[in-house]
């Protein structure tokens, strides 16, 4: 399955850059020059991944950013923010805005294309394709199940990226910072003990199938998924 990227720029030369890098490294890319061309094209088709600049004719790139994050069907939807902005305050305002990632101008096409790779892997892992295996559970992205031998195993879409970091990332201790950088994102506002009730509810499902003594809690530290 190839990935959707809408990519919403005013600049024709700035947006050329991107949609011809986003093509190359083999994304499916839809062009916007303003928000309000990009809400229309939302609204027909949903992308997989928004790259949105700042600043826009009309509705800003925050703006829009924010009335996505509202709306029940745009609300996952990963955002990489991309601004001629350098202040931090205009960073946290990105980020309260909803997004994933922040790309300062003038960027290299190169982590352009790297940022949109991670932001994926982390908030879409169902696009990145072969089924993980760890005993008798499979995880697979493609289909987003998971089967705890012939069962399967009923799990909401962040307890699924959350075992789906784990089993990518079998035996290291991580945070509870790590894991909501990596699992969540840069959502620096989401609490430390969100994690917890994640991994309760991670757990409960994995408990029928034994699975769940793989998510083990490291005191003081944080959580490791056992991979053997
Ligand atoms: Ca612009």
């Amino acid at each position: 399955m190839t990935p959707t990227i809408l990519v919403v720029e005013d600049e024709p030369a700035i947006q050329e850059l991107i949609v011809i890098n986003l093509k190359h490294a083999g994304f499916l890319v839809v062009r916007a020059g303003s928000a309000e061309e990009a809400d229309a094209t939302i609204r027909a088709a949903l992308p997989d991944l928004l790259v949105l600049d700042w600043m826009l004719p009309g509705q800003s790139g925050v703006a829009l950013a924010k009335k996505l994050r509202a709306d029940e069907r745009t609300r996952e939807l990963p955002i990489i923010m991309l601004t001629a902005r350098v202040h931090e305050e205009d960073k946290i305002q990105g980020l309260e805005a909803g997004a994933d990632d922040y790309i300062t101008k003038p960027f290299s096409p190169k982590e352009l294309v790297a940022r949109v790779r991670a932001v994926l892997r982390r908030r879409a892992p169902h696009l990145s394709g072969e089924a993980l295996e760890i005993g008798d559970l499979v995880l697979n992205p493609a289909t987003h199940r998971v089967l705890a031998g012939s069962q399967p195993v009923e799990l909401g879409p962040t307890e699924f990226r959350l075992l789906f970091f784990f089993m990518t990332h079998p035996e290291r201790v991580y945070t509870r910072a790590q894991l909501l950088d990596e699992v969540w994102g840069d959502h620096v506002f989401i609490e430390e003990r969100t994690v917890d009730v994640h991994i309760r509810r991670l757990r409960a499902a994995l408990e029928s199938s034994g699975h769940h003594e793989r998510v083990e809690t490291v005191r003081g530290t944080g959580y490791r998924f056992k991979g053997a």
